[in-house]
């Protein structure tokens, strides 16, 4: 496949940039999303586990009520209707790091729906949609010792350390942005930053990117000029810093410019990005079609919180 480069300014003569953010938030919560062990960061390996965030058989998942309350809150603060009614779902795929062999997620049915959030870049107002926040655990992590990368090919073994697993996550997914232009790596990185002031404000999260707290993925995609429909996309995954957002943006631009001038389709693929040369790599393809196998999780009560509560929380938000 061809890779070459395009200019940034000659990307925009030709072509109309299309985003999708999506933010994984780790909540400051005291313990986990369906277990009452701890949630905080660092800790010894694998010292803070227990049956049910092992997924060890006979264990049974509670819902952590203030997990809950926090997922409302930011649903309130960007703007979002807070579902009656939600379940949770599993979410089926098989990774090391996942000792349960799903993920407790929630699928079609997300606490949070049709929000929005405004972001301002260099005195123009552009308004971000948001499709959905969804709440969900996050998954263990997985060190790959030898090998140059620190990736898992050519690594000689890899160790696993299930603390983060289970820790509640919640999910923040954006509308297709649209009509950005020029500005598309700048409102990326603004309703990042913006993103991120809100959840400092409501204390729900440390936020911080550094340390994985704050994980953003970026969809990108690229249409002809004024032609008004969505290009294949790539999806770059945990870019970690809010230049990183912006420079993401910029690179996947000029990477889809080149191989759609020469004629190529673009791979729906996730990619990683490498801090370092602002760049990204090839990931393994995805398509819309991947399987997880979604159903409603069965040990769990559907989270249906009383508008009165929701009521008392909006009227809490700072
Ligand atoms: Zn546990």
């Amino acid at each position: 496949m061809t890779e070459t480069l395009v200019g940034f300014d000659e990307v925009l003569e030709r072509y109309d940039p299309a985003m999708g953010l999506e933010v994984h938030v780790e909540l400051n919560t005291n313990t986990k999303m369906f277990c009452g062990c701890p949630a905080t960061f660092g800790g010894e390996p694998n010292s803070q586990v227990c049956p049910t965030c092992l997924g060890l058989p006979g264990s049974m998942p509670v819902v952590n009520a203030k997990a809950v309350e926090s997922a409302i809150r930011i649903g309130l603060a960007l703007n979002g209707e807070i579902a009656e009614w939600c379940r949770f779902a599993r979410k089926n795929y098989f990774y090391p790091d996942m000792p349960k062999n799903f993920q407790t997620s929630q699928y079609d049915e997300p606490i949070v729906y049709d929000g929005y959030l405004d972001v301002e870049v260099e005195g123009e107002t552009f308004r971000v949609e948001i499709e959905r926040a969804h709440m969900e655990e996050d998954t263990g992590k997985t060190t790959h010792i030898g090998g140059a990368t620190g990736r898992i090919h050519g690594a000689d073994y890899s160790l696993v350390d299930y603390n983060r697993a289970g820790i509640p996550l919640i999910e923040i997914v954006t509308r297709p942005i649209l009509g950005t232009g020029a500005k598309a790596p700048l409102v990326a990185k603004a309703y990042v930053a913006a993103l991120r002031e809100i959840l400092l404000g409501l204390g729900v999260s440390d936020v911080r990117m550094d340390q994985g707290s704050m994980r953003c993925d970026v969809n990108l995609s690229l249409s002809p000029k004024g032609s008004g429909k969505l290009g294949t996309r790539t999806e770059t995954k945990n870019v970690n810093s809010l230049r990183s957002v912006e420079r993401a943006v910029r690179f996947e631009m000029s990477r889809h410019a080149g191989i759609l001038d020469a004629g190529e389709a673009i791979f729906q693929e996730t990619r990683h990005f490498h801090e370092d040369t602002g760049t990204t790599s090839a990931g393994r393809a995805k398509s819309d079609a991947d399987d997880y196998r979604y159903f409603p999780e069965p040990d769990l009560v559907p989270v249906a919180p009383s508008r009165e509560w929701v009521e008392e929380l909006r009227a809490s938000l700072p």
